[in-house]
């Protein structure tokens, strides 16, 4: 009887850190499979480092009060910020700038590897921005070229 519950035990344990790391692993694929998420989470972790950072910076004195209450804040409301963006997109609402944020900020990645790809309108041969979807002088769609 004791063998049974000791095997159960065993087989749940084994099970539990059998089926974790997936589970895990597969929550980290939801978020890097999207890049305005990955993008949105990335800022989320550097905010709450700079926050876990400058309260270690006040314990060992690096900080003054003062200093510390202020740019603790700033964080807190910038984490704030982004947490209330993550939610907003994961519900597919549109947040007025945000989307131009992060176009602009996910184009500047893009611009990386478009290097030495001429990017002009198909249409009117207007100029095109990283990140551009719609052609600024004429409306069309921009194609998106793997070259
Ligand atoms: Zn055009």
């Amino acid at each position: 009887m004791t063998l049974l519950l000791c095997s159960a035990a065993l087989l749940i344990i084994v099970l539990y850190l059998l089926l974790r790391p997936i589970w895990w692993s597969q929550a980290e694929d939801d978020r890097v499979a999207d890049p305005v998420l990955a993008d949105l989470y990335a800022q989320k972790e550097l905010l709450y480092n700079n926050i876990r950072e400058m309260e270690a910076d006040r314990r060992v004195g690096k900080f003054s009060n003062d200093d510390f209450q202020r740019f603790s804040k700033q964080s807190k409301e910038k984490a704030a910020a982004v947490l209330r963006q993550i939610d907003a997109y994961q519900q597919g609402i549109f947040l007025p700038g945000l989307d131009e944020a992060i176009e602009t900020a996910i184009g500047a990645k893009r611009s990386v590897s478009l290097v030495g790809v001429s990017r002009v309108c198909s249409q009117c041969g207007a100029p095109l921005q990283p990140g551009d979807r719609f052609c600024g002088q004429c409306g069309a769609p921009v194609r998106r070229e793997a070259t």
